[in-house]
């Protein structure tokens, strides 16, 4: 079975966030700091547009990538240059402090090229990034770049998070007092669509409104979304991530078309059975081969289950599939803890 050839995904500069939301699927925060090389960032896209005729689209993303701006600017120009179709710029808006700042910053990405952004709003954003920055960045953005190209993820949680305040982030536990962990844990798992992958399931996992045991998942695997999505995220140190699997390489890349061309994924022992038999049979071989209990545990869904096992058998050093590291370092927020 091969790798589908890719058509879409996203570029992460870094795991670098102010944010370092409960959510994150690929674990960013502060004490991340590498960004890509421009070196690198522009073998990938040339690597891109060699590896595929049929590119849907691909994104920039960080982490945040506005907090390096030089290099998010750059990345636009390669792409506008290279023809690689950049569908938006995703951001938290942090960076917008106020509307001079904001019309500075898009008017320079949108003469490089820039055609779209994509703006995040959430309870899980709201704890570090006050709504009234994530209002003046859609207002100046829809000035630069037309209302049609401005993509708000999500619209429907500005009025709620308006509720509580314009002009401070709001602590997550505010919304779960003021809801209680029922509404609440419905509000953000199913309002949201959340991934159970990265530190979603770990950090919020207990709110999910419906949580199963390992073996519920055990006819599930995860075919195709290692190998038959097309869609692929590329992270600052070159790791191949399939589809939203953070943590999860199936390579480092240094010649993309080569990569996708020669790639076998029976020579990764983990991704071999993640393909096969999907998160439980992983969970079985880490009991097998290494002890893992997961007694009484619940889990909110399959890849809430299949980072908890990768996160024991990171632990063990011997799988470089498990990259990188720091993912596994920064499962936990440093947010404060929620109350349970
Ligand atoms: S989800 Fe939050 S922590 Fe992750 S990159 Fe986006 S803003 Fe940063
Ligand atoms: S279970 Fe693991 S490998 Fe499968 S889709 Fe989820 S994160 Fe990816």
């Amino acid at each position: 079975m091969k790798l589908k050839p890719l058509d879409s995904g996203g570029i992460m500069l870094s795991y670098r966030c102010q944010s370092g939301c409960r959510h994150c699927v690929y674990a960013c925060g502060s004490k991340w700091q590498d960004w890509m090389s421009r070196d690198f960032l522009e073998n990938l896209l040339r690597g891109l547009k060699e590896t595929s005729e049929n590119l849907k689209g691909f994104h920039l993303a960080g982490g945040e990538a506005f907090l390096n701006f030089d290099l998010l600017l750059f990345a636009v120009e390669k792409c506008t240059e290279l023809g690689v179709p950049l569908e938006y710029v995703e951001t938290n808006a942090g960076w917008c402090v106020d509307y001079a700042t904001g019309v500075e910053k898009l008017k320079l990405l949108k003469d490089a090229g820039l055609r779209s952004i994509l703006i995040s709003v959430s309870p899980f954003h709201a704890e570090t990034i006050p709504l009234k920055r994530t209002l003046t960045a859609i207002r100046v953005s829809e000035k630069i770049l037309g209302a049609g190209n401005v993509i708000v993820y999500m619209w429907q949680f500005i009025d709620l998070i308006d509720r509580f305040s314009r002009e401070k982030p709001i602590p997550l536990n505010n919304w779960i007092k003021t809801f209680g962990n029922e509404a609440a844990g419905s509000l953000f798992w199913d309002g949201y669509a959340l991934i159970p992958g990265g530190r979603a399931g770990v950090e919020l996992g207990f709110l999910a409104p419906s949580k199963y045991p390992p073996e519920h998942f055990a006819r599930e695997n995860c075919l195709r979304e290692i190998l038959l999505s097309g869609h692929v995220h590329f992270d600052p140190y070159g790791h191949y991530i399939p589809l939203f699997c953070g943590g999860l390489s199936l390579g480092k890349i240094e010649d993309l078309a080569a990569f996708v061309k020669t790639f076998d994924y029976r020579k990764l022992p983990l991704v071999k059975i993640l393909v096969e038999e999907g998160p439980y049979g992983l969970f079985i071989f880490a009991q097998n081969e290494f002890g893992l209990e997961l007694e009484n545990k619940f889990f909110a869904g399959k890849c809430h289950l299949c980072v908890e096992v990768r996160r024991f058998l990171a632990q063990t050093g011997v799988f470089e599939e498990l990259a990188p590291k720091a993912f596994y370092e920064n499962l936990r927020s440093t947010l404060p803890p929620l109350e349970e």
